[in-house]
């Protein structure tokens, strides 16, 4: 037995037959073309229009998530840029296949230069490279093995056009060696509950055949496992599909403590699967998601459309909105413009905001005006809060536009450190333990090679949540977190016993976090937050909370 380790996504654990996807077409030779660059262009038109067609026709079948991230796939294969590149590789009498093979790479390397949102799109390209030569060689596409019975996938990293496509009942799991949490992977494996741990290095060295035990909340893969771990799965498995079957009702404590459970959005379409998970309103809407790709600021009517289309949704109901928080892994074209060569440590969220107080304006006034046309519970929230003074700007300015409840996210160990003096100024805190572990461990959250630092459990990272727990007791203030932290069931009932108020999650999560929370009593979860507390690292903390249990 042994555990490979990788980047779980959920809280989930299955197990079941390794079966690895194929390997991708071999590149082409660099060889010049014997039918001549008409031909080849013919070729080549012929063949991404099919593909073009085919990710289309798979995008309406899709629906959700996956069809945005398919429908973008179709369009980038028939972009032009990357077709005079194509173009211009046929006029120097390459082959139909050079052509592309060599014009999709030289695009995948921009991108990946760029980093951030747009690097982790540049295993998009080789998908769709990969397509376009499967057509062009008259072969099948590389793609999800069938091989009739129910399996573990395997693969270096799964293509949107794959992970669309996956039979959910007969894929028990999904194990990538590249690819990180914000893959397209993770997050539509996110959006559809599907077992998955990413990053295993050693993924590469599984064997078709192989039992493996998939667990995503220890972000964990067990090979050669021992009856009594492949038993102790199923009772976990088990246990979570019957969490998933009871009522969904407001999150508390075993001692009746009420914890909010709210979910984290992208967009208000998601709002119907939130509700319909129990999410008792929204603790972070993301409003970045919504302009990744526009070139311009959005307007305000375009703004107060969609918010007004959320609010909605949750008439009555807590909504917590951010304010666009932009760089780092999520650069907006309209608010980032300059090359910085630490971007995480740039002029990100409320800072990048505050140089273009001109769209931050906009955004508030969209807000207000949404809000007074629903009837949800609006509060806003500024990303990235560093010092007082900043948490005192936002706040009073959104005041200034009627929003009546303002906040901060603590993202920064600074803001963490002085929480009693931000919450002088603000009405509630929420909790980004995504960067906050990222800043108080310095390690990027992007970055693979790093990826063992980056973790909530680590008790420096649960110290400053308690300074902020402890100083939202004494002030009387709401605090949130807002993290993928608040998705780890057991890490919720720590973050619950250093003070957290309510806890926000991808709505998957809610009936596995709802289920932890209420075998709990606040004296229990205290106390375990205290044995998290003591340890000298993440690894150490989830053992002894975890032995504390049994
Ligand atoms: C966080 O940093 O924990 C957070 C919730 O914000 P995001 O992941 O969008 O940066
Ligand atoms: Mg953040």
């Amino acid at each position: 037995m042994g555990a490979l380790r990788g980047v779980g996504i959920g809280a989930g654990v299955a197990q079941g037959p390794v079966i690895r996807m194929a390997e991708p077409l071999p590149a082409p030779e660099n060889v010049k073309s014997v039918l001549g660059a008409e031909a080849e262009r013919a070729r080549i038109r012929d063949a991404i229009a099919a593909v073009a067609a085919e990710l289309t026709a798979r995008a309406e079948s899709a629906g959700g998530a996956a069809q945005e991230v398919l429908e973008a796939q179709a369009m980038i294969a028939e972009d032009p840029t990357l077709q005079d590149e194509v173009d211009a590789r046929i006029d120097d009498g390459a082959t139909a296949e050079w052509a592309v093979h060599d014009a999709f790479a030289g695009f995948k390397a921009t991108l990946e230069a760029v980093g951030g949102y747009l690097g982790e799109r540049a295993a998009d390209l080789d998908d769709i490279a990969q397509r376009v030569l499967a057509r062009l060689r008259g072969v099948a596409a590389p793609g999800v093995p069938d091989p009739g019975h129910p399996f573990v996938l395997v693969a270096r990293d799964l293509a949107p056009a794959d992970t669309a496509l996956l039979k959910l009942d007969q894929v028990l799991a999904l194990i990538t060696s590249d690819g990180g949490p914000t893959s397209h992977t993770a997050i539509l494996a996110r959006e559809k509950g599907i077992v998955a741990v990413v990053g295993v290095v050693q993924a590469t060295g599984l064997s078709d055949g192989e039992t493996v035990i998939v667990d995503a909340a220890a972000g964990a893969v067990t090979t050669m496992p021992s009856p009594d771990e492949l038993a102790r799965a199923t009772e976990r498995a088990s246990a979570r599909q019957s969490a998933e079957a009871l009522p969904a009702t407001p999150g508390a404590l075993a001692d009746g403590t009420p914890i909010a459970l709210l979910a984290n959005l992208g967009k208000p379409a998601d709002a119907a699967d939130a509700v319909s998970r129990g999410a008792e309103g929204v603790g972070l809407f993301r409003t970045e998601f919504l302009f990744l790709s526009a070139a311009q600021a959005p307007t305000v009517a375009q703004q107060r459309e969609s918010y007004r289309e959320l609010l909605a949704a949750f008439e009555g109901k807590k909504v917590v909105v951010r304010l666009l928080d932009a760089g780092a892994d999520k650069p907006l074209a309209f608010l980032n413009d300059a090359h910085e060569e630490n971007p995480a440590l740039g002029l990100r969220g409320l800072r990048a905001l505050r140089a273009s107080e001109d769209i931050l304006r906009e955004q508030l006034t969209a807000l207000a005006e949404a809000d007074a046309e629903t009837s949800a519970d609006l509060w806003v929230m500024a990303p990235m809060v560093t010092t007082v003074e900043e948490t005192a700007y936002f706040t009073t300015l959104a005041r200034e536009y009627g929003l009546k409840t303002a906040g901060v996210m603590v993202e920064v160990p600074a803001s963490a450190l002085l929480a009693d003096r931000v919450l002088a100024h603000a009405d509630f805190a929420s909790i980004g333990t995504n960067d906050l572990t990222q800043y108080t461990m310095a390690a990027d959250r992007m970055l693979g090679s790093v990826a063992g630092f980056q973790d909530p459990w680590h008790p420096a990272v649960l110290r400053l949540v308690g300074e902020v727990g402890a100083a939202g007791a004494r002030a009387g203030k709401p605090v949130g977190i807002c993290g993928e932290a608040a998705a780890d069931p057991l890490l919720a009932v720590v973050l619950v016993g250093l003070g957290a108020t309510s806890l926000s999650m991808a709505p998957a999560a809610l009936s596995d976090v709802r289920l932890a929370l209420s075998e709990r009593t606040l004296e229990e979860a205290r106390r375990l937050a205290e044995i998290a507390l003591t340890a000298d690292d993440a690894a150490g903390a989830r053992a002894a909370v975890a032995a504390a249990l049994v």
